[in-house]
């Protein structure tokens, strides 16, 4: 696995599925975004999310868990499947520790109340949360991008829910020109 940080993150809308974004190129050249706490914290706080100065290796070790969890749960959905016990196990009890709490701060904005030292337990909480109610809602509208060789779920938020790709401007383009670039070798910009 290449652990290099090529690609600044990218952020589709759902959060526990963005937040499997952070291993890319899976089905060709699996390369982690996450590669030290640091890239963690960065990963929360563009996520809307509370961080620490603090984050350390075991909690980046607990994050990548979670997130292989909400991948492999996920693509069971996808496929059909039943979801793995040891992966719901996993969801199930970082999702039960407090998330984030909102509050309304003075200038009427919303903020997010955290007890110091449990940033990263109550951030990866609301990871885990968010992921239970996806695959509780169970509607079909979680989907695995059809580009070749890509491997990113997103969920349809379209109204007529005919979604096919993680992004237009990525796989939709890229098969929509497949006509003329099929003899082309692809770069490394599968995802
Ligand atoms: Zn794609």
């Amino acid at each position: 696995m290449t652990e290099r940080p090529v690609l600044d993150f990218e952020f589709g809308g759902r959060l526990c599925l963005d937040f499997t974004w952070t291993l890319r190129f899976r089905a060709v050249h699996p390369t982690e975004m996450l590669v030290g706490p640091r890239d963690l914290s960065a990963w929360l706080r563009r996520a809307g999310l509370p961080a620490s100065a603090a984050t350390a290796e075991r909690d980046l070790e607990r994050a990548r868990s979670l997130r292989e969890a909400v991948y492999r749960a996920a693509s069971a959905m996808t496929e059909g499947h039943r979801i793995d016990a040891n992966d719901r196990e996993i969801l199930n009890r970082i999702a039960a520790a407090a998330p984030p709490a909102p509050s309304l701060g003075p200038d009427g904005r919303l903020r997010l109340v955290v007890p110091e030292g449990r940033e990263i337990t109550a951030a990866l909480a609301a990871i885990a949360r968010d992921a239970i109610e996806l695959l509780a809602a169970g509607d079909g509208r979680l989907r695995r991008c059809e580009g070749p060789r890509c491997s990113l779920l997103f969920q349809d938020g379209s109204r007529p829910g005919t979604r096919r790709w993680c992004s237009t401007n990525r796989c939709g383009n890229r098969v929509n020109t497949r006509s003329y670039r099929a003899r082309r070798k692809e770069g490394p910009d599968d995802a």
